[in-house]
C-alpha cells in the first residue's frame, strides 16, 4: 500500500514524500481512510508506530475540506496529549505535514507564559495541540472558545490516566460540542481505558497495531542482575564498551535523574536530566543536546520521557524497573521506532525482582539475562540508602516517576564527585560490585576499560559543571532542532 492509495489531497502526499516516508504504516494505512470517512477511531497503537502522522495527516485534510473553512478563530481540531514535549512535537509534525495547506496551528501547554498563548489563541488557529491543565487554565479565563471543534484527539489516553488527568479530561469533554468525531489512542488497554472510550467514543472503527500489552517486536530486551550500588558503574562500562552514542536511562524519581546524570559525567559520560522540576527551557535544551549528540545519556523519569520522538534511538537503559508494568512497555518503545532496531536493558538489584516478575507476567515471557561482564569501579558519587521499591510499587497511582524518592542526594563524599583526571586510572582493584559470577577481567578488558575511563566528553579540563548536563564546554546556543523552534507557545506553520 502507497499513501496515496488512502486518499490524501496531493499538498499532503507531497509533505510526506519529503519527510522521506516510502509507505504508511501499518497504524496509518488502518487509521487513515476511517478517520477521512468522518469515523471515531479507537487505536491501540504506542509512540514509535507513526501513530501523529495517522492521525495528523486526515485532520489537515479535514480540516481543509471544511466549509467553515478560515471563517472563525476558534479552533476546530483538537489535540489533548499529557506532556509539553509530546504536544510540541506533535505540533512540529503538523506544520511539516501541513506545510501546503493554508492553515493554522498553536500548541498550548503549562511551564511557559500564558499570555503569548492568549495572544495567539486571539489572533485564530484550525488545529490547537494542548496539555490538559493549561488548556483548562486558558479556558476559564476566556482566552479559548471550544465550541467550534470538530475533531477531538485523545493522544496517549493511556498516559494521561496515569498522570491523574481523567477529571482534566472530563472537563475538557464538557466545553466541547455534542456533535464532533472522536479519536483516542492509548498503548495499552485496562479497564479504565476502555470504560473512557465507551464514553465518548460512537461506534468506532478499532484499530490494534500491536497486540494488547505487547512489548515491540523489534526490540531486543535483556537484563543484567547487578546490586544497586554496581548499577552506575555498570552503566558507564555499558556505554564506554560498547561505544554508545546515545542512550536514553530511565530512574524512578527526579533525584534519581539528576544524581546519575551528576555521577556518569563524573565518569567523563556527557549526561542530562529531564524531568518534571527542570524548567521547560532545560527540558528543551537537554532534549536538543541529546538529539545532536552532544549528550550522550540522556536520563529521564517516566513522565519526562513520554513522547521523546528521537528517531532510532538505539539504546534504552532501565537503570531502575518501573513501579508499573505497563510503563516497561512505554520504556522500551522508546526504541525500535517506525522500522528501527534497537535495545532495551534493564538493571536489576535484587530488592527489584518482584517489579521483573510482574514485568514478565505482562510480556508472557521472560527476559533474556545476561552474564554480567567484568566493569570498573569509576570515580562516581555514591549511591544513596533508599527504601526497597515493593512499597513503591503497591502504590501504583500517578506514575508520575516520582514516588519513593527518600534520602534525596547524598553529599559526595571526599574524592568522589570529582571528574577524573585524563591519564589518571579511574580504575580501583577492589572487586566492589562485581557480582560473584562474573568472570574475572581479562587483559584486553581491562586495557580497554582503562582507556574509556578517560573522559569522553567534550567538556575541556578545569570547565566547571553545573546543573547536570550542563557547563562541559558544548555551545549551547548551537542550531536547534525544529522540535526545539516548536516548543514554544506557537507552533504554527502560518503564524497567526
Ligand atoms: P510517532 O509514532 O508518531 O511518534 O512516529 C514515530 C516516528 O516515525 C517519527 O519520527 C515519524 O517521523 C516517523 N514516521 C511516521 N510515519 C512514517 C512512515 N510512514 N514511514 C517512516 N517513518 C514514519
Amino acid at each position: 500500500m502507497s499513501f496515496s492509495d488512502l486518499g490524501l489531497l496531493p499538498e499532503l502526499l507531497r509533505a510526506v514524500q519529503e519527510k522521506g516516508y516510502s509507505a504508511p504504516t501499518p497504524i496509518q494505512a488502518g487509521t487513515i481512510p476511517a478517520i477521512l470517512a468522518g469515523r471515531d477511531v479507537l487505536a491501540g497503537a504506542q509512540t514509535g508506530t507513526g501513530k501523529t502522522a495517522a492521525f495528523v495527516l486526515p485532520i489537515l485534510q479535514r480540516l481543509t475540506q471544511d466549509a467553515a473553512h478560515g471563517a472563525h478563530p476558534a479552533p476546530r481540531a483538537l489535540v489533548l496529549t499529557p506532556t509539553r514535549e509530546l504536544a510540541a512535537q506533535i505540533a512540529d509534525n503538523a506544520t511539516g505535514y501541513g506545510r501546503y495547506l493554508k492553515l493554522r496551528s498553536a500548541v498550548v501547554f503549562g511551564g511557559v507564559g500564558i499570555n503569548p498563548q492568549i495572544d495567539q489563541l486571539r489572533r485564530g488557529c484550525d488545529l490547537l495541540i494542548a496539555t490538559p491543565g493549561r488548556l483548562l487554565d486558558l479556558s476559564e479565563q476566556g482566552a479559548l472558545n471550544l465550541s467550534r471543534v470538530s475533531c477531538f484527539v485523545l493522544d496517549e489516553a493511556d498516559r494521561m490516566l496515569d498522570m491523574g488527568f481523567i477529571h482534566a479530561i472530563r472537563r475538557v469533554l464538557k466545553l466541547l460540542p455534542a456533535q464532533r468525531q472522536n479519536l483516542m489512542f492509548s498503548a495499552t488497554y485496562s479497564e479504565d481505558i476502555r470504560a473512557l472510550a465507551q464514553r465518548f467514543l460512537h461506534d468506532p472503527v478499532n484499530v490494534e497495531v500491536t497486540s494488547r500489552n505487547s512489548t515491540a517486536e523489534r526490540v531486543t530486551q535483556s537484563l543484567y542482575r547487578v546490586p544497586k550500588e554496581s548499577k552506575r558503574h555498570l552503566l558507564a562500562h555499558l556505554i564506554n564498551e560498547g561505544n554508545w552514542q546515545q542512550v536514553l536511562v530511565f530512574t524512578r524519581t527526579k533525584h534519581g535523574a539528576n544524581r546519575l546524570a551528576k555521577q556518569l559525567e563524573s565518569a567523563g559520560i556527557n549526561s542530562a536530566a529531564i524531568h518534571g522540576n527542570k524548567s521547560q527551557a532545560a527540558r528543551v535544551r537537554a532534549l536538543a543536546d541529546f538529539k545532536s549528540l552532544r549528550v550522550t545519556a540522556l536520563v529521564a523519569t517516566e513522565v519526562a520521557a513520554r513522547g521523546i520522538d528521537i528517531k532510532e534511538l538505539p539504546h534504552v537503559v532501565n537503570y531502575e524497573l518501573p513501579n508499573v508494568p505497563e510503563d516497561y512497555v512505554h520504556r522500551i518503545g522508546r526504541t525500535a521506532r517506525a522500522g528501527a532496531s534497537g535495545a532495551a536493558v534493564s538493571l536489576v538489584s535484587p530488592d527489584e525482582e518482584p517489579l521483573l516478575r510482574d514485568i514478565e507476567r505482562l510480556l508472557k515471557r521472560p527476559i533474556e539475562a545476561t552474564a554480567v561482564p567484568a566493569f570498573p569501579i569509576l570515580n562516581m558519587p555514591a549511591e544513596p540508602d533508599r527504601g526497597p521499591p515493593r512499597e513503591m510499587h503497591r502504590d501504583r497511582g500517578g506514575g508520575n516517576g516520582n514516588r519513593g524518592g527518600r534520602g534525596g542526594p547524598r553529599r559526595p563524599q571526599q574524592g568522589q564527585g570529582q571528574r577524573p583526571q585524563q591519564g589518571q586510572g579511574q580504575r580501583q582493584e577492589r572487586a566492589l560490585g562485581s557480582p560473584a559470577r562474573t568472570a574475572a577481567p581479562q587483559d584486553g578488558q581491562r586495557h580497554s576499560a582503562h582507556r574509556h575511563a578517560e573522559p569522553r566528553g567534550s567538556r575541556p579540563a578545569g570547565a566547571p559543571r553545573g546543573e547536570a548536563g550542563r557547563g562541559f564546554g558544548g555551545d549551547r546556543r548551537g542550531p536547534r532542532t525544529q522540535s526545539e523552534r516548536g516548543g514554544g507557545a506557537n507552533s504554527g506553520w502560518r503564524r497567526a
